[in-house]
């Protein structure tokens, strides 16, 4: 009931945070059905089952902590930039050894010194499942929350053998598998390398922090824009986390639906992870009645900016950052729109903050960028209202 209540409640902007806070329930049960089944099976239950508690333990620990961690860093309320402890490799090797070492004793002593062993597994796999997620940074937070939907899946399927109930087993098993594999696919398309990221980061060089970049900006009115837009053939739309903050969705259907009339072609260009949820922008244009077919996908569209007579960033920013092009940023290697190709950019944003990575966009310097400051609704609103 809490669930669905809490589900009801939040907007589709909050979603990552929920979710990343279900999975932190799913891992917490995980741990304290596999107390209760040793509680109530002692050490006299065969190895087999004394396995399948200390493993659902150590998989539902990490995933308690490894979600909180997520659900920190979505809400803002634990620094998105990675943690790194020195020898932090080591660290989690370390941990991984102290598990399994005690998941052994644990399995082969008897009596009520089994407890030991099982506490100190637990408390080892809490530390790794913060650690782990914690030396994650903002921009692969996307591949994190999947694979703690995979790890919470793994979680219930173990609580399945716990308890006997072989249709947790079965439908955890789903859930740990879409769940790797949705990972598997992100991380493809975000050009990440699957094992470094389950493995929290290993073997990604640490980010060199540059001066960022620096120049001129040139702002633009809502007026002056629609008069810009009213001429334009073709325009291309770019929204991101912003538009969803902003709940701009309605207004900016509106706009498409007031230039398609005029004869513009206009066309939406989707990254895979703008927002904070994998289809996050997708769901909101389906929502604001934005038709299909001129919604793409970045690979769809990528090629087509250089056609483009104005380009409309709403609300995105490391979807559509230049320097992930660079070697060196948090961001380097994963693909982005190619917005800047477009005869003119209009970046729609209420200061000059970076994304939730934390790197800054040179696109905003750009000789054709102009940036259109102010809340995304607010400035669509007025977009629509001139035009
Ligand atoms: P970003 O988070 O990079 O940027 C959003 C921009 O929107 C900010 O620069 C902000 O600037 C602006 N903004 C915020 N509120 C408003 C508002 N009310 N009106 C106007 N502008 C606003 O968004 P992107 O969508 O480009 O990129 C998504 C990022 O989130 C990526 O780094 C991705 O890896 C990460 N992520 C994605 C997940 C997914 O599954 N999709 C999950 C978790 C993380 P300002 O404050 O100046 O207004």
């Amino acid at each position: 009931a809490f669930g669905v209540w809490k589900a009801l409640k939040v907007e589709m902007t909050g979603m990552p945070e929920l979710i990343a806070q279900l999975h932190s329930f799913v891992g917490l049960a995980a741990v304290l059905i596999g107390f209760n089944a040793f509680a109530e099976e002692g050490t006299g239950a065969s190895t087999f089952q004394l396995s399948e508690i200390w493993i659902g333990i150590f998989i539902g620990a990490l995933t308690f902590t490894g979600s909180l961690v997520a659900w920190g860093k979505l809400s803002g309320k634990v620094p998105s930039k990675p943690l790194t402890l020195p020898g932090r490799n080591w660290i989690n090797l370390g941990l991984l050894v102290v598990i399994i070492g005690c998941g052994i004793w644990f399995s082969n002593v008897s009596g009520g010194i089994a407890w030991l062993p099982l506490v100190l597994l637990t408390l080892a796999s809490l530390f790794l499942g913060f650690h782990l997620v914690a030396a994650i940074g903002g921009a692969d937070m996307p591949v994190v929350i999947s694979m703690l939907n995979s790890y919470s899946g793994w979680a219930a399927a173990f609580s399945g053998f716990s308890l006997h109930i072989p249709v947790l087993i079965v439908t955890g098993a789903l859930v740990g598998f879409s769940g790797a594999i949705l990972s598997y696919i992100m991380c493809k398309a975000m050009n990440r390398s699957f094992v470094s990221v389950i493995l929290g980061g290993f073997g990604d060089a640490p980010a060199v922090e540059g001066d960022g970049p620096d120049g001129e900006i040139t702002e633009i009115k809502a007026d002056e824009l629609a008069s810009q837009l009213s001429d334009a053939s073709s325009v291309i739309i770019a929204p991101g986390y912003g538009m969803a903050v902003a709940q701009a969705q309605y207004p900016v259907a509106e706009l498409a639906k007031k230039l398609r009339d005029k004869g513009v072609d206009v066309k939406f260009a989707i990254h895979p992870v703008a927002g904070r949820l994998p289809g996050h922008m997708n769901v909101l244009l389906a929502e604001a009645h934005v038709p299909y077919d001129i919604v793409m996908e970045m690979d769809e569209i990528n090629d087509d900016f250089a056609d483009a007579d104005i380009v409309l960033v709403i609300g995105a920013n490391d979807t559509v950052n230049p320097a992930a092009m660079d070697p060196g940023t948090p961001i380097s290697g994963m693909p982005v729109l190619h917005v800047w190709e477009g005869h003119e950019v209009v970046v729609f944003k209420r200061s000059m903050k970076p994304g939730y990575a934390g790197v800054e966009n040179p696109l905003f310097f750009a000789d054709n960028t102009r940036m259109l400051f102010g809340d995304a609704k607010a400035s669509v609103d007025a977009l629509v209202a001139a035009l």
